[in-house]
């Protein structure tokens, strides 16, 4: 047992009677890398080029797995007769002559390790055998040890060549690495992971009983967890007693209490941030008119509401209701109506006498959208569409018109960001599909507003619910799972490419019906095809399709690096029906609605998430025509592509497919890379953990409820916590 473990135990008592005297001082947690022990300036500023900068920062610096070297043992510690395996250096290699028996000599090795010498004898010397047995190397010997002439022998042991192991057990500091559950860290450029061992060692040892506890004891009881000096120590030094399975699955207590940990700070972080943008100044939106208003629009739409569309409305009167700014986000899948819900709220808004701007990702949606939005609000109030195509002249006029600060909704496109736009008025942003924008984009538009302002974001990629609740944690959340009546689910089948001739056959079929087809190929840039010369473009796809298969038929093409009155041209003959089958790259994931296409076929579809998979199927089955989707992959793919690829064909609730692209593919999927990234977690994780998000964001709830302030006795140290880390990592991820 290696003397510390002990003391960190003991220490966890210290810290609650210095946490309870409010004496406590950290300081040394604060102290510069290159004063741990072992570090040193050189050794410090590689740490530090890896942000480990702080005593703090390498005890957080936690390992990625473990290996279980509990049986290896010191040559001192061998007893002859018994079975050990030994970490050893190569002293020397001889052969010593015999008389007897085939052989003309025993081959002899001298080993040592920091505590003793030990030979290895060989009677029969297979081949290679003496070449490897070079002085100086590092092995693992496995055997009976035995002893002769007073000196420790293993004859004809298993020799394990591995140089890691060894190489570290010869050191002074064995307990450090053998003998003992042993970490395993991210090696950083220049460290070893032997020397992080070693440095931890020497940094536990040090500064642990400085390491004071942040959580209220409340919490800690009520889940049994351990103190944060025990589960920090424990998670760099296990003790004999912890499983292994349990320490690589991140699964035992002290794994837990530092996720639970990180979960609940970082809820509390966002509720607070969220209560705090409540006591903004209440906007005067006038409740009353904003609810007489929709109702009179309501039965003058060519559909009824779904439930869950009314739900949607219902839940934003609530917000519209409250003395403080709305922050919500709409979830629905594609084709599930968040269009006229964000419509509404906009009569809503207006009716009540302010602005309101709706900005989506593309030309071709903008239109889309004001053409509904003359629909449900024209003839009450002016709607306009500001896009890159907008004239200047049009331009001028609706900045002039806007700056009366009438009533009016403006839908546009990243042109409304644009800098002479400005709102008199603004008190309702919309951003639909808005993982299409950037965080900056976002707030750029909110920054037009000179009144505090409602926020509505819809997005079609249902986002999961660990994301909702920490990417996304700001926001309140509606779900549209409900669709409008009479959609016909889209039958979705994956296919190989030695399969194309049949799914071109089906394209022929539905061709016949008079319906029309998508074709996609991932988009390829220059840089993408490196390595991926087999992948389609789209160019290709069209030449070989409109010449060699649909000679009949007009084919279209359409990609992001066309001009966008190209695209918008292309977009229009599609509509009209003057394009029979559009091979596209994936621009047309976004919003696009043409309901009489029935069948898309996405080539390289492994190549796809499943999320974007599933926007991509959600361009057809918007009719009432039953509808196909086949995902064709290469004749190669592995049965994980395979096992992925099915779950498209066993549903087409975007929820669940949004959960298993989590699983599959990890959050990026959702944010973007950058932004997946700035969730500030070292060892929770989304999908392993979520029953303990679940548990912080409760119990973050109640704090939040209780103490906003933590201002009592025990949140001292979790109220220290906040004000030394601050909230940089949050504001990175703001949703506005
Ligand atoms: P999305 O949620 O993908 O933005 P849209 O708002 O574009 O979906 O709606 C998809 C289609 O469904 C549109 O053509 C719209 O007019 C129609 N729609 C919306 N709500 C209903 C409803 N309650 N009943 C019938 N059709 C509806
Ligand atoms: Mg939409």
């Amino acid at each position: 047992m290696p003397p510390k473990a002990s003391s960190a135990t003991k220490s966890s008592n210290s810290a609650t009677s210095k946490l309870s005297s409010g004496k406590f001082v950290e300081s040394g947690l604060q102290t510069p890398i290159q004063f741990v022990k072992g570090v040193g300036p050189k050794l410090g500023s590689i740490f530090k080029s890896r942000g480990v900068e702080t005593v703090r920062d390498l005890l957080y610096f936690f390992p990625r797995e473990y290996e279980d070297r509990q049986k290896l043992k010191r040559i001192s510690d061998v007893i002859a007769g018994e079975k050990a395996t030994v970490a050893l250096e190569i002293i020397s290699t001889k052969r010593i002559p015999v008389r007897f028996g085939k052989s003309k000599f025993i081959l002899e090795t001298r080993c040592k390790d920091s505590s003793g010498v030990l030979s290895l004898k060989w009677f029969h010397v297979f081949q290679g055998l003496e070449v490897k047995l070079k002085t100086g190397a590092q092995i693992l010997a496995t055997g009976v040890v035995k002893e002769y002439r007073g000196l420790k022998e293993i004859i004809h042991p298993d020799i394990s060549w591995s140089t890691t192991a060894s190489t570290e057990a010869i050191e002074p500091a064995v307990t450090q690495h053998i003998g003992r559950t042993i970490p395993i860290y991210t090696e950083i450029e220049g460290v070893s992971t032997k020397l992080l061992r070693t440095v931890l060692w020497n940094a536990l040892d040090r500064y642990i009983d400085q390491v004071h506890e942040d959580l209220p004891e409340e919490l800690l009881k009520k889940y049994a967890l351990p103190r944060l000096n025990s589960a920090i120590y424990e998670l760099h030094f296990p003790s004999d007693k912890t499983s292994l399975n349990e320490l690589s699955e991140f699964k035992t207590l002290a794994h837990q209490r530092l996720i639970y940990e990180e979960f609940l700070k970082f809820q509390f972080m966002v509720l607070k941030n969220r209560s705090e943008r409540q006591f903004k100044m209440a906007l005067p939106v006038d409740q009353k008119k904003a609810k007489t208003i929709i109702n009179e629009i309501i039965p003058y739409l060519p559909y009824t509401l779904t439930g869950d569309q009314k739900k949607a409305i219902a839940d934003i009167l609530g917000d519209l209701e409250k003395p403080h700014p709305m922050n919500r986000l709409i979830q629905g899948d594609v084709g599930s109506g968040k269009t006229i819900v964000s419509l509404l709220t906009a009569a809503g808004i207006l009716g009540s006498g302010y602005q309101a701007a709706l900005m989506a990702p593309t030309e071709i949606l903008a239109e889309q959208h004001l053409k509904n939005a003359k629909i449900c609000l024209g003839g009450r109030f002016p709607v306009y569409l500001l896009t890159g195509k907008t004239s200047a002249k049009e331009k001028k006029a609706i900045i002039a018109d806007l700056a009366t600060g009438e009533p009016a909704l403006v839908i546009g496109t990243h042109a409304l960001i644009e800098d002479p736009v400005k709102f008199e008025n603004l008190a309702l942003i919309m951003i639909d599909e808005q993982h299409r924008f950037g965080v900056e984009q976002r707030r750029a538009l909110r920054q037009k507003s000179k009144i505090p302002s409602h926020l509505l974001i819809l997005t079609a990629t249902p986002i999961p619910r660990t994301l909702a609740l920490t990417a996304y944690g700001e926001l309140h959340n509606t779900q549209i799972k409900e669709m409008p009546p009479g959609r016909m689910p889209v039958n979705t089948r994956v296919i190989t490419v030695n399969q194309r001739n049949s799914a071109w056959a089906q394209i022929r079929e539905e061709l016949k019906k008079s319906r029309q087809a998508y074709v996609v190929c991932p988009l390829v840039s220059d840089s993408e095809t490196e390595g991926f010369e087999d992948l389609k473009s789209v160019e290709t796809e069209v030449e070989y399709l409109s010449k060699e298969v649909f000679p009949d038929f007009k084919v279209g093409l359409l990609h992001g690096k066309m001009k966008s009155e190209e695209k918008n041209r292309v977009m229009n003959a599609f509509k009209a029906g003057e394009i029979h089958i559009l091979v596209s790259t994936t621009v047309i994931e976004v919003g696009v609605d043409v309901p009489n296409a029935s069948i898309i076929i996405i080539e390289h579809a492994e190549r796809f998430g499943l999320s974007q998979l599933h926007q991509l199927r959600g361009r057809v089955g918007r009719g009432s025509h039953a509808s196909l989707c086949l995902l064709m992959t290469g004749t190669r793919v592995n049965e994980w592509t395979e096992k992925r690829l099915s779950i498209m064909e066993k549903t087409t609730d975007g929820f669940k497919i949004a959960e298993a692209d989590l699983e599959w593919r990890g959050p990026g999927e959702f944010l973007g890379t950058r932004q997946a990234g700035a969730l500030p977690f070292k060892l929770a994780n989304l999908v392993r953990d979520q029953k303990w998000l679940e548990l912080a964001r409760t119990d973050a709830e109640v704090l939040i409820e209780k103490d906003p302030t933590l201002s009592s006795p025990e949140h001292k140290n979790l109220r220290q916590f906040f004000i030394r880390e601050g909230s940089v990592q949050l504001d990175r991820l703001k949703t506005s």
